[in-house]
């Protein structure tokens, strides 16, 4: 019988042949594994190569990715998880892009460009006619966000699988801004999916790790050989602390989307704001196709005043969110990307797609919804002292120059 997600988080078995059978997977805090004899291998023989408890965290990862039949292996780091996806392709062969990207992932294709000669188009991946144009016959690997990092641009993740498909080029999602309990691109059809842990999975800002989980035996088998032979696999400790936290993935993330739909509603309201970015409000483009592919709108959201300064004065008057890169945590965070998470987006592509001028990104937390309204309606009011916008209540005093 298949079970709901919410129900394999809590109840998968991480540890089916521990003798006690413990309710919480052993930590196996150990680099080397001892062996039967000289000539004779036991499972493990060296952490970087394989570690009990990461394979008890891969496992519940490929579960919730794919199921059975997927397969995930676990990274010291988001980025580490991608730049293992990119070694799958080589000099003179061809990634196509998304243009929304999260500033990391530009800064790692920009260099992978320049030093590997591989060549990276940057395309707009909700228009399918660009993607079908640049899968040439070099191109080796699509690689996109939906929503993206900060605009949440939407994706038709199943359409484009079918497009690369019938060329040969592997679809890569990079699902961090959702999470696989909110969205699951390989049961859209994408061949590998990558995830930042730091972020949902962990939720709780106390650790980096990445995920890429795939349906393909011999693109698993190459990312195993990268993961051992580069050494970029998680940690021990880190594996069993993942493990901890995914258990409340589907009740945080339920409680913090039901916030993050408050908050983003309070923000339509406020006349200092421009447009709010949230796939979860009707009005946005990508509403129906999002809603199609994915069980939820997430926890992140962007929103525009117009204003970098303006911008900067709200992001400096906020008191309960915390001024921090990242998202998906239970902490509530607040930023400009310019300043931080995308500082690192190449000075060419910032020129080709700027941002909208004074973009703030929240991700919203596990704090009480009427509390984090309250936080953002004083910012605004001493952030611009002659506007007032909508009080907590969402109700009167809705006023602006
Ligand atoms: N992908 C996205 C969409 C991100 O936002 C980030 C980090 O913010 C990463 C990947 C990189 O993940 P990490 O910071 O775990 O290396």
């Amino acid at each position: 019988m298949s079970r709901k997600v919410k129900t394999r988080l809590i109840q998968f078995d991480s540890c089916p042949d521990e003798p006690y059978a413990p309710m919480s997977t052993p930590l196996y805090q150990t680099a080397t594994f001892a062996q039967p004899a000289a000539a004779e291998l036991g499972p493990y023989d060296y952490t970087r190569s394989g570690n009990p408890t990461r394979a008890a965290l891969e496992g519940l990862l490929a579960d919730l990715e794919g199921g059975a039949s997927a397969s995930a292996l676990a990274f010291s780091s988001g980025m580490a998880a991608i730049t293992a996806v990119t070694r799958l392709v080589n000099a003179g062969e061809r990634i196509v892009a998304g243009d929304d990207l999260y500033g990391g992932t530009y800064r790692l294709l920009g260099r992978l460009a320049d030093e590997r000669g591989v060549e990276v188009v940057y395309v707009d991946t909700t228009d399918l006619d660009s993607v079908e144009k640049a899968m040439d016959s070099r191109a080796r690997l699509v690689l996109l966000e939906s929503p993206t990092n900060p605009l949440l641009k939407v994706s038709d993740i199943q359409s484009i699988a079918v497009l690369a498909r019938a060329r040969g080029v592997p679809l890569a999602v990079d699902n961090s801004l959702m999470s696989p309990y909110v969205q699951r691109p390989l049961k859209l059809g994408a061949d590998i999916v990558v995830e930042s842990a730091t972020k949902a999975l962990s939720g709780h800002s106390d650790l980096t790790a990445g995920v890429v989980a795939t349906h393909d035996p011999e693109i698993a088998d190459r990312l195993r050989w990268i993961q051992n032979a580069e050494g970029a696999g998680l940690a021990p400790f880190e594996s069993w602390l993942l493990l901890r936290s995914a258990k409340t993935l589907a009740v945080r993330l339920t409680a913090q989307q039901l916030s993050a739909r408050r908050v983003a509603e309070y923000l339509c309201g406020c006349p200092l704001i421009r447009r709010v970015y949230y796939p979860g409000l009707e009005d946005h483009p990508g509403f129906d196709l999002h809603h199609r592919q994915a069980e939820g709108p997430g926890v992140v959201m962007s929103f525009s005043t117009g204003s970098d300064d303006l911008s900067e004065r709200i992001v400096n008057a906020v008191r309960l969110f915390k001024i921090a890169v990242s998202f998906g945590s239970v902490t509530s965070v607040i930023s400009q990307p310019v300043r931080l998470s995308h500082a690192s987006v190449p000075a060419e592509i910032r020129r080709r797609r700027p941002l909208p001028d004074g973009l703030v990104r929240l991700s919203v937390g596990l704090e009480d919804a009427d509390d984090l309204v309250d936080d953002l309606a004083q910012a605004f009011r001493a952030a611009a002292g002659r506007y007032c916008c909508l009080g907590a209540d969402g109700g009167t005093a809705v006023s602006g120059t």
